[in-house]
């Protein structure tokens, strides 16, 4: 059951102790208070977990400061998007805002390698005024002889280096809950030069302990990439995993689904199911066109397949984009061949913006909110 209270009311009330007094009544139900910074205002709202079905709406409906009540019969308590819940819920982190409006695009490498190769990024990110960014230490790989990523031994330098060029956020893969604890002291040793956008993995998207674990801590953000060979309600479960243990600054990506259907890409591209993942959900979406398609052939009209899969996320709404890019793809310890080039970084991004405004054109003359409602 979710308690939306009205606009402005916010957690500290007198009349909001009171309701939380009364939903403690009830044994086996739990109550969360979550404030939502919207597009238009902020919400505070209550979420009662557990046994909710012998909970009675109308003694919460009687308060002042209650809006509406609303029985969620779906499986998504904290991340769908209920009856009556039109503000899409997004969140701040490092003074960007991430939401089911918003964009950004987080151009980076697949993993740390070099010094150089780190730097000749940040400040190719920096020259187009970019401060987000995707940098892999901890790479989960197929093979155990092939590189697994620097580890912590290179998280101070990536930090100081990132806080030098203006990059606010990183997202990065955490497969062990060690590593969070690594980021943290490395990140406090640099003076929290720039921010962490926790990456869990699409092969990590069902480790339930790792999820749990992300979802406890409230530092960072985190990244959630569909998994690879289950069903899209299960991905939005894993989510829910994360949420209900009170880290609701999620962000889901798409990265393709893995089946020879899709063969020649590396994964079959799902980014249909960017308007579904909004529907469905308040989540900002992702996207990440480099490993779906894992490749950076050109077509005969001379785009890259990267190119055309980024297009058809941007044109679906997508809020943010993963994509990998390196200065010396043929070095890279990993996936060279679906990294762009550091001098293709302007033009990609002029047809990001290029596709996005058809996409915000298109919005504009066609949505009807009354009618999505
Ligand atoms: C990555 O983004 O570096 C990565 C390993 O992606 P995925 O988990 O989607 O395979
Ligand atoms: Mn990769």
């Amino acid at each position: 059951m979710i308690i939306i209270l009205k606009p402005d009311v916010r957690s500290g009330s007198e009349q909001l102790q009171q309701l939380l007094a009364i939903a403690a009544r009830y044994p086996g139900v739990t109550a969360q208070v979550r404030e939502i910074t919207g597009a238009t205002r902020t919400l505070t709202e209550v979420y009662l977990i557990g046994s909710t079905t012998v909970v009675p709406t109308e003694p919460f409906e009687e308060f002042e400061i209650v809006e509406r009540v609303v029985r969620v019969s779906e499986r998504y308590r904290m991340i769908g998007r209920h009856r009556g819940q039109v503000e899409a819920v997004g969140f701040q982190y490092q003074g960007l805002t991430f939401d089911q409006e918003s964009l950004h695009v987080a151009p980076g490498l697949c993993a740390v390698d070099t010094l150089d190769n780190v730097e000749t990024m940040f400040r190719a990110l920096r020259d187009v005024g970019v401060a987000t960014t995707r940098m892999g230490a901890y790479k989960p790989r197929t093979s155990p002889y092939d590189f697994q990523g620097l580890g912590r031994e290179c998280l101070p330098w990536v930090f100081e280096l990132a806080g030098k060029h203006g990059i606010k956020v990183i997202a990065m893969e955490v497969t062990h809950e060690s590593h969070i604890e690594e980021i943290n002291t490395a990140l406090d040793s640099t003076g929290s030069a720039t921010g962490v956008m926790l990456q869990i993995g699409t092969r990590n998207a069902q480790n339930f302990e790792l999820l749990k674990f992300v979802g406890q801590q409230q530092r960072f953000p985190v990244l959630f990439k569909r998994g690879m060979g289950i069903t899209l309600e299960e991905s939005l479960n894993a989510c829910e995993y994360v949420a209900c243990e009170g880290n609701t600054k999620i962000v889901l990506c798409l990265r393709g689904m893995k089946t020879n259907w899709g063969d020649p890409h590396r994964n079959f591209v799902d980014f249909a199911h960017v308007p579904v993942v909004k529907r469905l959900t308040r989540l900002p979406v992702c996207i990440d066109p480099s490993h779906s398609v894992g490749r950076k052939e050109l077509a005969p009209d001379g785009l890259t397949d990267i190119h055309h899969a980024t297009a058809q996320g941007i044109i679906a709404g997508a809020n943010m984009v993963l994509v990998d890019f390196h200065p010396r793809p043929a070095e890279a310890l990993c996936d060279g061949p679906q990294a762009l080039l550091v001098e293709d970084l302007k033009p990609y991004l002029e047809d990001v913006m290029l596709v996005r405004e058809c996409y915000l054109k298109r919005k504009a003359a066609l949505a009807n909110p009354a009618k999505a409602a």
